[in-house]
Parts: C-alpha cells; structure tokens; sequence
C-alpha cells in the first residue's frame, strides 16, 4: 500500500534503493513466467531511488508518491525510450518527448521501472493481440489476464511495481483490473490529460491507476489529473485531492442497480458475489434503487462503431513513411511505389485486429455512409448520455458486475472477434457517456477447481470521482 510505503520511506526503515531492488527482483522472478514487461529499466531506476534516498537523508519532505516503483503501458510515451504499443510498426519508435501523465508522475518523484505489454495499440481484451508476447494470469496461468491493459494489471497483482498507469478506451483499464484482483480506475472524459497518449479511439481513451487499493488509486489520481494546454479536452475541476478527502462510506448513499444486466449472460457465480455485497451494502445504510438506462442495449454497436472510425482515422498517420517500419528499407522489399510502400508497411506492421477495425472504420466513415454509422452513433451516444444524466439525478452511483465471466482461457475467443467484444458489455457504456469507472475486487469463485477474482464496478456521475471513490473504499470493507 502506497501510504504504508510512505510512511516506511519517511520513518527511514527502508530505503527507496531496497523497495525499487525489491521490485525488479520480483521482476527477475516472476516476468519470465507471466510476461508483464516488455522492458525494464533497471539502472535509471535505481539511480532515481538514490536520489530519493539522498533528499531523504537530507531531511527534505517527500511527495506521497516518491521513491515508489510503478510501470507504465507501453502505449504512454516516455522521453527517449522505446514505446512500442505491442505493435510490429512501431517496434523501434524512441519517444521524443514525455507524456504528460508522466511529466507529472516525474515530478512526484515516483520510480519509473517499466513499459507492459498491451493488446497491440489497445485494441482487444485478452492482451493475446500484442505482436511480442503472452501475458498470463497470475491467478492460473492457462488464462488471459483481460486486456488491453494486461501487462499493467499482471504487473501490479503479482507485487513487481506497486502501481500502473492504463489506458481505458472501453474497458482497459477495469476490465485487466476485474481479471486480476485488484482496483482499476478510469476517471472521467477530460479529467487526465491524453497528450503523449498514443491514440487510439479519441473521442473514448482515457488513462487512469492500477492499484492495490481505492486509496492508492486516489493517490494516483491527484497525482495524473488536471488542465493541460496539450490537450485541450481536460478540464480542471476542484483543486483538493481525492486521497485527502477520502471516507470510506456507504451510509446514505444511493446505489441504482439496472436488474436486466444480472441476467442473461452473468456466471452466476459473479451475480453470486455481487449480490452478497449489494445485501451487506444495505446493511451498511446505503439505499438500493432500481434503475433503467433504455438504450444501455445499443451501447456496444455505437461503441465499437465509432472507436473503428475514429481508429482508421488515427491510424492513417501509421504509412512507413512519418513512424516506424518501412518496408521500402527492408532488403527484399516489393514497393515499387509509394502506393506500394504505404501497402506493404502496413501490411506487415499491423496485426490481424488492427486490420479488421482500420477496414471497418474506413468503410464506416466512407463518402455516403458516414452519415448512416458514424452521425448515427454519435446521435445514439446523446441519447446514452442523457439517459445516464437522468439517472444521476437520483442515485450516486450506479453497481454493476465488470465482466460477465471469470478470467477465460487463452484462445477461447480469439477465433471469435464478436464474441471477443460482448466481453466489454458492462464497461464499454462508461466510455460510451465519457463517465468516470472503478473496477474493485469482489472476492473468489471457483472455476474447475482454480479460485479466480471477480469484479465489481461502480459508475458515477461526470467530475464526481470523489464520491466514486468514497462508496468503493466503503465496499473495501465488506466482510
Ligand atoms: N476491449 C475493448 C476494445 O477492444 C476496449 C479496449 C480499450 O479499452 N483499450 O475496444
């Protein structure tokens, strides 16, 4: 826990040196097996926990974050360092300059150890789309670990780095989270800055905390969030911190629950220990309230509707000619042409899924049919939005499982793509109204004997993280 580390960094009895040492043992260990890192950098991060060490031992005051090891998605840009987003075409693209998550992150003082492994350029829920290598569950190693963000939640679950940044463009920071057992936290539309993102969907990315706990996760989140002239959807709201202000509660609190999404389609298992904690809840002073969200069933078609044409827009710069591979410098090269080069770069550079969504999307957005999809969608995602607001007006927040499974076997929907994305039912209406999302633990269930995590979400209104973040530390202490 991030407080506790603090406090021992503090207290001087143990250094920032032994606690990143610690953590790339762990690494040493453990990454061969589950293969969170696509890369780890061992001497800049010890040389920057000596350097807490020193103001430490000078007596200066330390932020929260100082001297803690934590691991980046490799889809964040770090200042000359490789950052790949898993993908074949950019496999050698060195960051020019930080992104602004870590700028702030960097000047916390936290310790920047490594990049994880994603679905290539986020798009999937398994992480099997990364062109390097497989992520495996720490909880049974024949699993996925959900995806994208798959390396940052193995990372932080199995003790390597005590927290990750994801990026969650419609599950992909909750979902990993829900798989792995532990908190993932997508804030807000616009409440931390995109900019050194690599894009994905950008009307829908958002970046947001793997942790431990709701409390680290607040830390994180004061520490990543605010207006930033680089991007010019962030919004500065408040200026307290979401950790300071934090208070675990429940009582008074109203929790609307939607009762068609715990039927067709949840283990029963999950729908098990959902229900026990919405019981205690009650117990615990807070209202349950039915609720309905009519179009809530339309949110996946205008999700992966307009994330596909908003991929094959973005994805256009990807040509081997501005980024990365090239296929006019490979030795047997067959371009002819620059027509040929633009082909053939993307041809070998991107992986299966990219392909599917840029070609989906450009049909999508193409002269005469994007008024039909894409002005569609955008018209259906109001609605959504608005059917959301009214919601708000009578609940805090809104409980629902993260997935409808437990953690799956690798390679049981890969075949599948469809089915692949109604996996993302319960998180993708989050991005959909651009609302803030936390995925937090809700105990065990037992699948052919392996005891795998379930998640629960909780959903609440636009800038409204601290309540958010109250009523899941309140959940924490279910028992
Ligand atoms: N699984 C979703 C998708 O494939 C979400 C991805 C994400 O949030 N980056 O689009």
């Amino acid at each position: 826990m991030i407080k506790e580390l603090h406090e021992k960094l503090v207290n001087r009895e143990i250094s920032s040196e032994e606690l990143v040492k610690n953590s790339l043992i762990e690494i040493e260990n453990k990454n061969g097996e589950f293969g969170a890192f696509l890369k780890v950098f061992k001497e800049s991060a010890i040389k920057n926990a000596k350097k807490v060490d020193e103001k430490i031992a000078r007596g200066e005051k330390i932020g929260m974050l100082e001297g803690i090891p934590y691991a980046i998605k490799d889809n964040i840009c770090v200042q000359d360092k490789i950052t790949t987003s898993a993908s074949k075409i950019i496999e050698k693209y060195e960051a020019p300059y930080n992104a602004t998550v870590v700028k702030k992150i960097k000047k916390a003082g936290a310790v920047f150890v490594g990049k994880t492994n994603m679905d290539e350029f986020a798009m999937g829920s398994s992480t099997e789309n990364s062109a390097f290598q497989k992520t495996k569950n720490p909880f049974d190693v024949d699993r996925v670990p959900g995806g994208s963000s798959g390396g940052s939640a193995v990372a932080v679950a199995s003790d390597m780095v005590s927290w990750a940044l994801g990026s969650d463009t419609g599950g992909s920071i909750r979902q990993p989270a829900a798989f792995c057992g532990i908190v993932g936290l997508k804030p807000t539309y616009g409440r931390v800055s995109r900019y050194g993102l690599m894009a994905m969907a950008s009307s829908y990315d958002q970046i947001g905390p793997f942790a431990k706990t709701v409390e680290d996760a607040a830390i994180v989140l004061d520490a990543i969030s605010g207006k930033d002239i680089h991007d010019n959807t962030t919004v500065q709201k408040g200026r307290d911190s979401f950790y300071e202000n934090l208070k675990p509660n429940l009582k008074g609190k109203k929790i609307g629950i939607m009762p068609s999404l715990f039927e067709e389609g949840l283990d029963g298992k999950i729908k098990k220990n959902i229900e026990e904690r919405i019981e205690w809840a009650k117990g615990q002073g807070a209202e349950i309230i039915q609720i309905d969200i009519p179009h809530i069933k339309n949110t996946l078609a205008v999700y992966y509707l307009m994330v596909m044409s908003e991929v094959s827009s973005n994805f256009a710069k990807y040509d081997g000619i501005k980024f990365g591979l090239s296929e006019a410098n490979l030795e047997n090269s067959k371009s002819k042409n620059i027509l040929d080069v633009y082909l053939n770069s993307r041809e070998l550079g991107f992986g299966p899924e990219v392909k599917r969504r840029i070609i989906l999307g450009t049909h999508a957005l193409s002269a005469g049919y994007s008024d039909a999809y894409y002005k569609k969608a955008q018209k259906v995602r109001e609605l959504i939005k608005h059917e959301f607001k009214k919601v708000f007006d009578q609940v805090d927040v809104i409980l629902t499982p993260t997935t409808p499974t437990l953690p799956f076997k690798f390679g049981e929907k890969s075949d599948n793509p469809l089915e692949m994305y109604l996996a993302d039912i319960y998180t993708v209406p989050v991005n959909v109204a651009m609302l803030p999302g936390i995925s937090i633990p809700a105990g065990m269930a037992e699948e052919n004997g392996v005891q795998l995590p379930v998640g629960m979400q909780l959903i609440s209104k636009w800038w409204d993280e601290q309540n958010l973040l109250d009523i899941s530390a309140g959940f924490e202490k279910f028992e």
